[in-house]
């Protein structure tokens, strides 16, 4: 017989989790304002809200903690991550940031300008947030097969060449920069293959410009490469990293993701230039440049989740266990995006619950659903996260409306991932039942999904 296929790691330290009744959740989710951010973590018993700075970190990572030099100047964890970023990611100069929002807000400070264009494929809503902030413009060039979530494809993250050289021929003196996510989080944690990199590549030679990488996921995308591209199987991670990163000029990090940190970030540059440049917006918005808003100890354990995020049995661990909640959804006949991402998997709200109308948010009512199901939380990828348009402040209905369940880092055991798909399960199959959503009440003017409140419709 085949063994089965087990996780490359053993449990050490345990933390408790909280059950709870319908009936209480009943009452926490109204008191929430129908708003799952607004929970308290206690009254959620899967987690599924973000894979961002919720991973386990390893035996490693919590020794070099310890190690941590809190040298305001110079600081030797300032050059443990210097190191790992250089061997790892091949980039010479860096900034550290408090965390990837933060890289993007130094960063844009520097290259982006009132009137801008940024293309790239999906931005995520923090990057496309600091573009409308500086009254700019991204611009989603992303295949069309990334917006059918029955299509399966297996480089969904690709940019169409078309789309982006038709943007860069129109609008050429507008653009400061192509932005390329890496895996594409907003299409549904879908990678971009080498040789679209490559061709993205290519086209800002021809029209002289910038290539920027939203790097919070490329280990997981240089895992899909390795698994899917023709010319890779025998490739090591980090050689994949590298090559990637070979088409980059400047990338930014959300370490909270595939470095395994809870806290953390970094611009990684080659241009001395514009790290000087960038340097005077790190000191001003983050700290010095040897530690920009992270304290030593935590650099420290950054560079070696860098290298604990690049290790194949780890990520085939981790790509695993999505899949797995993924295949079994699937079984169960519920519409979720093709192929399965990396970090997440994301439930097509719309083919879900094709009875409730846009207007009544079908991915946050959904998520409401399984938050009273079973005290999971998810979070919805939709039109609460899509925004008002800048201009003319009408709500933005997105191609697509998805309830996604992202899976932190080495925390949860498949037995959770069960308890994820039965409790789907038990929706779907009362489905035909849920029609009423839901409507806004309250709404900030930027990033509304973190503190709207909602009421039934
Ligand atoms: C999380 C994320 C960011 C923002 O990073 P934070 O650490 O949350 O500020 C930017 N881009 C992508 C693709 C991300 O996933």
């Amino acid at each position: 017989m085949n063994l089965p296929f087990a996780e490359s790691y053993k449990i050490k330290m345990v933390e408790t989790i909280h059950k709870s009744t319908r009936k209480e959740r009943e009452q926490w989710i109204k008191e929430a304002h129908y708003n799952l951010f607004s929970l308290k973590s206690d009254q959620v018993f899967i987690d599924l809200l973000t894979d961002s700075g919720t991973g386990a970190m390893s035996d490693k990572q919590w020794s070099e903690l310890m190690l941590g030099d809190e040298s305001y100047a110079g600081a030797s964890s300032y050059f443990k991550m210097k190191n790992a970023i250089q061997d790892i990611l091949g980039f010479e100069y860096f900034l550290p940031t408090h965390q990837g929002r933060a890289a993007e807000n130094v960063l844009f400070s520097v290259l982006v300008k009132e009137g801008n264009l940024i293309p790239g494929n999906s931005h995520f809503d923090t990057t496309k947030s600091h573009i409308e902030f500086r009254k700019a413009f991204a611009v989603d060039c992303t295949i069309d097969e990334a917006f059918d979530t029955t299509i399966s494809h297996p480089f969904k993250g690709n940019v169409d060449p078309v789309k982006l050289e038709k943007v860069l021929k129109e609008n050429h003196d507008k653009i400061p920069f192509i932005i390329i996510t890496v895996t594409c989080n907003s299409s549904g944690g879908q990678p971009v293959s080498i040789e679209n990199l490559k061709m993205i590549r290519k086209l800002a030679d021809k029209y002289g410009k910038i290539v920027v990488f939203d790097s919070a996921r490329f280990a997981e995308n240089a895992y899909f490469i390795k698994l899917r591209e023709k010319g890779y199987q025998d490739k090591s991670i980090r050689e994949i990293v590298r090559e990637m990163f070979s088409c980059a000029d400047v990338m930014t990090m959300s370490a909270k993701k595939d470095a395994i940190v809870n806290m953390g970030g970094f611009i990684g540059m080659r241009s001395k230039e514009l790290f000087e440049q960038a340097s005077m917006f790190n000191i001003l918005f983050e700290g010095y440049v040897t530690y920009g808003g992270m304290s030593g100890r935590d650099m420290n354990a950054l560079a070696q989740g860098l290298y604990d995020g690049t290790e194949f049995d780890y990520l085939d661990t981790r790509v695993k266990q999505v899949e797995y909640l993924g295949n079994r959804l699937m079984e169960f006949g519920i519409p979720v995006q093709q192929p399965i991402g990396g970090h997440a998997v994301f439930v097509d709200a719309k083919r879900f619950l094709p009875n409730l109308p846009k207007e009544e948010f079908q991915a946050q009512t959904l998520a409401i659903e399984l938050y009273l199901e079973a005290g999971i939380r998810g979070v919805e990828i939709g039109a609460l996260l899509a925004d008002r348009d800048p201009i003319t402040r009408e709500n933005r209905y997105p191609a697509l409306e998805l309830l996604r369940l992202a899976i932190p880092r080495r925390v949860y055991t498949n037995n959770h991932m069960d308890v994820v798909a039965i409790a789907l399960k038990n929706i779907y199959d009362r489905r035909e039942s849920i029609t009423r959503g839901l409507k806004i009440v309250k709404e900030a003017a930027i990033l509304r999904h973190f503190t709207v409140s909602l009421d039934l419709a």
